[in-house]
């Protein structure tokens, strides 16, 4: 059996296993990405239907402004002149529409533009509105990571980990409309008002506030671009590699066995996979039980539903924004839909395409759904490039849901239906089967203001040169999980010079 060994293994391709391999190999580092898919990336990757592109998990991108946090991290590593970026419009990346009313609100770029925007529609709520905007700003400086600041004491956010979306809102305004406005777009993270902490609703709309961007032609050129990068600096990938255990001795990881049975040796581990399933390939007694628990009872977000629209050719007007839907009086249950209701929201996205700025190549709908709504479908496996071979029912429900979300996005777009060529839909198993997550969650573990301690992992684990990465450690998305790469790096690093490296760059 064929043994190798690595200074560093990064388990799973997604963009926390990219960064930390493209930064550690640079750093000298000898890196090996393994992935179990073909193609890398992870929610990076695109999919292709009928010649036309889809994203899996990136519609669009904030803080890629020079000077901004993902402009600088990627400025550092070489690929952000490489990336073919859209900026969204100025005057309105995102449009949020509320209910049966005919008028959508605007959220625009640039702070005092996204202020004037909003006071336009509600012009006694200057005040709240000014204040909403502060409270963002503060709330996003306590964060040192977030501005590429080094060191920096926890102290700093203790504050303000525990505000909710839901109160805080609430004590701005009493207008009723407004408060649905502000947390539009909250798709973006699946607001359960209570729960989610309000800075994760800052850190996610600042960045787009300050920049909004859609990669052209899908956001796999970010997991390419850096994957390029990683072999140049003498870094292995190596895909349809499932790592199925993690090998303890003598209290160290030293190995990884793939599915094949190959071992593959490391001095350092780093698993970009979900945290309780990381643990689950590591069989060792050096991980308390009580850790593997708490890990495993965390609460992991709901999962999505998506419709991909191919339009037929030059049909369609290319929206160089995005839309949110939720009708009015649920801005805060969004994850918690019934069958009857549902969905209590969706997003919509056009595709960027270099083939037509005029005419939109393809859209893509994207409704909550929980796990427990498709888990009678749970013994069949399939990836995204293969949807249908779960039987005639799974298909017949997946039409069902498609046709609820077209009808309601036809509201917003009359006669929408006659510009579609075909559609394609994916499900909370089609997000298991190719990330490997245990539930097709979005977004990973859930943030809890009320406990907000209890929902931070670590980037460290009780087995010295075991590592964590990945969007369930800080916050989700791109720049969250970039940054959550960047917290793995110091600690394998054991100094945060790379992020003084970075802010320099
Ligand atoms: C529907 C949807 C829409 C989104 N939209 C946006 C957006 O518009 N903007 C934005 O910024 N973010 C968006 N996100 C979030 C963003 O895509 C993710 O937060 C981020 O890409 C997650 O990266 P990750 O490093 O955690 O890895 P993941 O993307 O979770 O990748 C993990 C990788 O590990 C591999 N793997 C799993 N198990 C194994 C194993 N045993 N062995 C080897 N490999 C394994 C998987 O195949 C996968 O490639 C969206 C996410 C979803 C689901």
């Amino acid at each position: 059996m064929e043994v190798k060994e690595y200074d560093i293994v990064i388990i799973g391709s997604g963009m926390g296993g990219l960064l930390c391999a493209d930064i550690l190999s640079r750093e000298g580092f000898r890196v090996c990405v393994l992935e179990k898919n073909k193609q890398i990336g992870g929610c990076l990757q695109t999919f292709v239907r009928d010649k036309t592109i889809f994203d899996s998990g990136v519609h669009y991108i904030g803080g890629l402004g020079p000077g901004q946090n993902l402009f600088q991290i990627f400025k550092y590593l070489g690929i952000i002149d490489k990336l073919k970026l859209q900026k969204l419009e100025e005057d309105c990346f995102d449009r949020i529409m509320i209910g049966d009313e005919q008028k959508d609100y605007v959220f625009a770029q640039g702070y005092e533009n996204f202020i004037s925007h909003l006071v336009k529609d509600f012009p006694g709520e200057e005040k709240a509105i000014r204040k909403y905007c502060d409270v963002i700003r503060d709330i996003c400086s306590r964060f040192p990571l977030y501005n590429l600041r080094d060191g920096g004491n926890f102290s700093e956010k203790t504050s303000v980990i525990e505000l909710a979306v839901k109160p805080f809102i609430e004590s701005l305004t009493n207008n009723q409309l407004l408060r649905e406005v502000l947390v539009g777009n909250s798709m973006l993270y699946v607001l359960d008002g209570e729960k989610t902490p309000f800075y994760v609703h800052a850190m996610i709309l600042n960045s787009y506030i300050e920049s909004s961007w859609k990669c052209v032609d899908g956001g796999s050129i970010i997991a390419r671009l850096m994957a390029k990068n990683i072999r140049a600096h003498n870094g292995v990938i190596i895909t349809k590699a499932r790592v199925d255990e993690i090998l303890v001795e003598k209290g160290m990881a030293t190995s990884v066995r793939l599915e094949n049975g190959q071992i593959i040796h490391a001095k350092r581990i780093i698993s970009n996979i979900h945290p309780a399933i990381t643990l689950k390939l590591a069989k060792t007694d050096i991980i308390r039980h009580s850790y593997r628990q708490r890990l495993e009872s965390m609460e992991n977000g709901i999962g999505g539903f998506q419709v991909n629209i191919v339009f037929k050719k030059n049909s369609f007007p290319y929206n160089k924004h995005n839309y949110y839907y939720k009708p009015l009086g649920h801005a805060w249950d969004m994850p918690h839909h019934t069958e009857d209701n549902w969905p209590l929201g969706y997003a919509l996205f056009f595709s960027a395409s270099s083939k037509s700025e005029t005419f939109a190549d393809s859209l893509t709908i994207l409704a909550c759904m929980r796990f427990s709504e498709v888990e009678r479908w749970a013994g069949s496996f399939n990836t995204v490039a293969d949807e249908n071979e779960r039987g005639e029912d799974y298909d017949a429900f997946k039409k069902r849901k498609a046709e609820i979300l077209i009808d309601l996005a036809e509201k917003k777009f009359p006669g929408l239906r006659n510009h579609i060529l075909n559609y394609y839909t994916s499900t909370p198993l089609t997000y298991r089967d190719y990330i490997g997550s245990s539930d097709g969650s979005m977004y990973g573990i859930v943030k809890d203001a009320a406990n907000p301690m209890k929902t931070f992992i670590s980037s460290r684990t009780k087995v010295p040169n075991l590592f964590l990465t990945g969007q369930n450690l800080n916050l989700h998305g791109v720049l969250g999980t970039a940054m959550s790469g960047l917290v793995t790096c110091a600690s394998v690093l054991e100094s945060e010079e790379i992020i003084k490296k970075i802010r320099n760059a």
